[in-house]
């Protein structure tokens, strides 16, 4: 075995660390509430430093109160980073986002332990809020919107108080915009959130990209009148309508090739009566791929069946779009260098696509980026249930470790540095 794959990471400093971490908004249930700007995320954000600290890192907090732990390398210049988040949903769990941030930490505690600097310098992130404004990986992305009241919480709360609460600051919010020339490649650890892994039984996911995504608001108009006297011939039913463009909508994602999905998930009816024929209603599409030509040319096709299906039930159709998020592809340098580390690690692994979003998925429009998944029991997050096993956090975190391992050489300036870290190791 080589010095190298010899450095593991310490999985029960790992794993209880987690749990530690879990006592912070514990909930009866065995859940965890650290909604972000709350006490409980406060507590954890002061915690989660203080470890950063003693992993021998220094520590900063950027103008979107992003916490940055910074391990120096053996030369100035681009960092590898990781990190992810650890506020939670308001009945969330233990391991979304926690994992990828504590083994960041982790993987710097082995380092420093072994007595090792890695050429570059590595960052472990703790990003703002990233169940509900995503502010903190956007501002790095440099992707905010201008006008604070976007970003007002739902109790009130002004953005600029928050970010004030945990060291951050709106009026300089563009100031924690980062470079490729800071963060080389960014490498999230995170729970799968869905079942791929568990139904396979593999170990490490590793992740192709993050989907796109489009969320249209579609109005039918029909005309609304009597349910009795008005005959079939003369209705403009505008529900009737509708009912044909769901039905469009999922014969599209399950006939069109591809690994696309499309949802309709919200839909109201004017006037809602029973003996009214419907003369309005509204839905909205979700809809998700990796391919961002994939999602125009569905998003083409969906347009013309509408139109058509308007013009045969005698309604009228209004399309507004309400979200697009670009998808976000994994640099396949980083995807190689995981399989590469799973392969010498002796861990099953497959490629699957991110269909949640993540940090990664802004900090990968300025500069490369890869994720390493790891199973969720029964493919539960976002609730108490969502279960990691210790055993496969650990292997997660190693696989993150050694993943750093390799890119610090594939990015290195000049040179094959490692063979000087193995003189090192030896001493
Ligand atoms: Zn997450």
């Amino acid at each position: 075995m080589t010095v190298r794959l010899a450095l593991s990471v310490n999985g029960s400093r790992l794993n209880s660390s987690i749990a530690q971490l879990a006592q912070i908004g514990k909930l009866p249930g065995g859940g965890v509430s650290r909604v972000a700007f709350t006490k409980e995320d406060l507590l954890a954000r002061k915690l989660v430093e203080s470890w950063m600290r003693e992993a021998g890192m220094t520590v900063r907090i950027d103008a979107a109160g992003n916490t940055i732990g910074r391990y120096p390398g053996l030369r100035e210049g681009a960092a590898l980073a990781t990190g992810s988040h650890i506020d939670t949903v308001p009945t969330g769990g233990h391991f979304d986002g926690v994992l990828g941030v504590l083994a960041g930490i982790e993987v710097v505690r082995v380092l420093r332990e072994n007595g090792l600097r890695l050429e570059h310098a590595i960052e472990t992130i703790v990003f703002t809020d990233e169940e509900s404004t995503v502010i903190g990986c956007k501002a790095m992305a440099g992707n905010t919107v201008n006008n604070p009241e976007y970003y007002r919480r739902s109790d009130g709360t002004s953005i600029q108080t928050c970010l004030a609460q945990i060291g951050g600051d709106w009026s300089k919010i563009a100031e924690a915009k980062r470079h490729p020339k800071e963060i080389a490649a960014f490498v999230e650890l995170h729970v799968e959130q869905g079942g791929v892994l568990e139904s396979t039984g593999d170990c490490i996911g590793v992740v192709k990209g993050i989907v796109g995504q489009y969320r249209l608001g579609v109005r039918v108009t029909g005309s609304p009148n009597h349910a009795g006297s008005t005959p079939m011939h003369a209705r403009k039913d505008a529900l009737v309508a509708a009912s044909q463009m769901v039905l469009a909508v999922n014969k599209l994602a399950v006939e069109t090739p591809g690994e696309q999905v499309a949802t309709v998930g919200y839909l109201t009816v004017w006037p809602n009566a029973t003996n009214t024929v419907p003369g309005k209603v509204e839905f909205k599409i979700d809809l998700r791929d990796l391919s961002e030509t994939n999602l125009e040319q569905l998003l083409a096709k969906m347009k013309l069946e509408f139109q058509a299906i308007a013009s045969a039930t005698q309604t009228e159709i209004e399309i507004t779009q309400l979200l697009h998020v670009q998808p976000t592809l994994a640099a396949p340098k980083i995807q190689n260098a995981i399989v590469e580390v799973c392969q010498e690690l002796g861990f099953s692994y497959r490629h699957l696509i991110s269909r949640a979003g993540h940090d990664a998925q802004e900090i990968g429009r300025f500069t490369d980026m890869g994720m390493i998944f790891v199973a969720s029991r029964g493919g539960i997050s976002h609730a108490e249930d969502e279960y990691t096993s210790p055993e496969q956090c650990t292997q997660g975190a190693n696989a993150l470790l050694q993943t750093f391992l390799k890119l610090d050489r594939l990015y290195a300036a000049k040179g094959d540095r490692f063979i000087e870290l193995q003189g090192i190791i030896k001493m």
